[in-house]
């Protein structure tokens, strides 16, 4: 199960949760945090009724070949800020070659997909995940802290805690 996807799933049923890595302070295996004792036994049953498929991306998940946004799927390529046409999955791209506003596909997807539609370009032990990607990730601290803009490791600027994103994303299973 994704963390990251299971944290979202909880806020969505109105329990304060979030995701950090597994090993600082687990109430949940998935390293999914919940805001106090109260909601661990509601967060329990939310997640027990969720199956795993549908947290989990369902395309290229098992694949383990080098992580390459031209292997997404088509639909979700990201429209231009200037002309609104669709880019090219194009890593290299650096403008609209409709209209010649600057564009950066993988900023771009970000944004419109979130960190999660990488997930699927990188194998679980891959160290590989772009640095930019990273950075820019919407990820919290265990004590909410957002960590954007940080680097991929490091500790958390409000509490000290350490955080890898890599970890916290799912991408990788090694722990601090
Ligand atoms: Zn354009
Ligand atoms: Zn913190």
């Amino acid at each position: 199960m994704i963390a990251l996807r299971a944290s979202m799933l909880l806020r969505e049923n109105g329990i304060p949760a979030w995701i950090s890595a597994p090993d600082i302070m687990p109430p949940f295996e998935t390293g999914v945090f919940v805001g106090g004792e109260s909601f661990v036994r509601p967060a329990r049953e939310i997640l027990a009724a969720t199956t795993a498929e549908s947290l989990t991306p369902e395309t290229g998940w098992e694949s383990t070949a080098a992580p390459d946004i031209r292997r997404l799927d088509a639909s979700l390529a990201p429209d231009c800020p200037g002309c609104g046409r669709a880019l090219p999955m194009d890593p290299g791209l650096t403008q609209c070659p409709a209209c010649g506003t600057p564009a950066n596909v993988t900023e771009r997807l970000l944004e419109r997909h979130g960190p999660e539609v990488f997930v699927s370009l990188y194998p679980d032990d891959s160290d590989d995940a772009p640095e930019a990607a990273l950075a820019n990730c919407h990820v919290v601290c265990q004590c909410t802290y957002p960590l954007d803009g940080l680097g991929t490791t490091g500790r958390c600027p409000e509490c000290g805690a350490p955080f890898d994103k890599r970890v916290v994303l799912g991408w990788a299973k090694r722990s601090l």
